[in-house]
């Protein structure tokens, strides 16, 4: 373990011990990563006899309802509620905690420790760990755990290993080395179930959410000799197919799984009335730098941003951008 990585975790691990209340928070629309790292670092500090709260403003996709204390979160603090210190997972940009919970962590929370491996945006936090070469924010509660000695159960094995499945996209991703599967056998020796979490991850899916991809998929057009697949969600389509918003977490992958394609972008009009523009990239092309450009951010091969605009002029003004952005 690098010198670095090893005095953030003592830091983490001093922070901890010194305190007894905690809340825990992730980002919004929160993925495996986010929700795995949320439920697991509550767990831990259970386990170390602190009391622990967590928080996330958004509802959890329904294929995580299975995790161990899915339903054990709330979307706005207690008035009520005090807390020594607010630990941050899965979320490098202050901000993408949502608007209340960080307004009330801003002004009630003394000490922000801040856990994350997106690529950094504004720093934040009286404790910063940021790592960006972690496969997931569950590989680094992994690390904290094993300083800790404390070995994982079945539940804190099962949150971890949702985590690193993820957001390595089963591991597939550029970000899946050998430290991922070594970590993941201890997960699973501990008892998480690989067939059984992927069976509600990936293999759970409802009628609507098959008609809306259906219709996504009509709308995928091509550019720059294929180099660039785009596709779009519009609110029409959500209200034609019954599916929500959520159900279209994913769909972006099947743009990138055609060969000739470096660049997959898909626009979805958001409830918010901005036009999300998430981007999946292969290898060479830093698409957290594209994002940046628009105020977004995310990681080199996945990364989004919000547009103001019409999806129409959305879409084909960043096709060009994106176009010149790739050469
Ligand atoms: P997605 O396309 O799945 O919405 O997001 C792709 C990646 O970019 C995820 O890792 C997500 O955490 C990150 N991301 C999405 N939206 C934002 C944003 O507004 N700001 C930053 N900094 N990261 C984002
Ligand atoms: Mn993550």
């Amino acid at each position: 373990m690098s010198k670095q990585k090893n005095l953030k975790i003592r830091e983490v691990i001093s922070a901890i011990r010194r305190n007894e209340r905690f809340m825990v928070a992730t980002h919004v629309r929160p993925d495996g990563d986010a929700i795995g790292s949320l439920l697991a670092m509550k767990l831990i500090l259970q386990r170390l006899g602190k009391k622990a709260d967590a928080y996330a403003q958004d509802r959890f996709p329904p294929e995580f309802d299975f995790l161990p204390g899915a339903r054990e979160f709330s979307d706005k603090p207690f008035d009520f509620a005090e807390y020594e210190v607010a630990i941050l997972v899965d979320c490098g940009d202050f901000d993408r905690v949502g608007n209340d919970l960080a307004e009330f962590i801003s002004n009630r929370v003394p000490f922000v420790i801040n856990i994350d491996h997106h690529i950094p945006g504004k720093p934040f936090g009286d404790i910063y760990w940021s790592e960006p070469s972690a496969s997931s924010t569950c590989e680094m509660l992994f690390e904290v755990c094993m300083s800790l000695s404390l070995a994982p159960d079945a539940a804190l094995s099962t949150l971890l290993y949702t985590g690193v499945v993820t957001d390595t996209g089963s591991f597939r991703f550029s970000n899946t080395n050998q430290r991922v599967f070594e970590m993941t056998c201890i997960l699973v020796g501990a008892g998480a179930d690989p067939a059984f979490i992927a069976t509600h991850v990936y293999d759970s899916a409802t009628p609507e959410k098959l008609k809306l991809l259906s219709q996504v998929l009509g709308t995928v057009e091509f550019h720059a000799g294929s180099r660039i697949a785009t596709a779009q969600l519009t609110r029409a389509m959500l209200s034609s197919s019954s599916a929500s918003y959520m159900d279209s977490e994913g769909f972006i992958n099947h743009l990138r799984s055609v060969k000739s394609v470096d660049l997959a972008i898909l626009f979805r009009e958001g409830s918010d009335g901005l036009i999300h523009v998430s981007m999946r990239s292969r290898q060479g092309i830093d698409v957290a730098k594209l994002a940046q450009r628009h105020g977004g951010g995310g990681h080199r091969q996945a990364a989004a941003c919000r547009i103001p605009g019409s999806i129409h002029s959305v879409r084909s003004m960043f096709i060009g951008e994106a176009a010149s952005f790739i050469n």
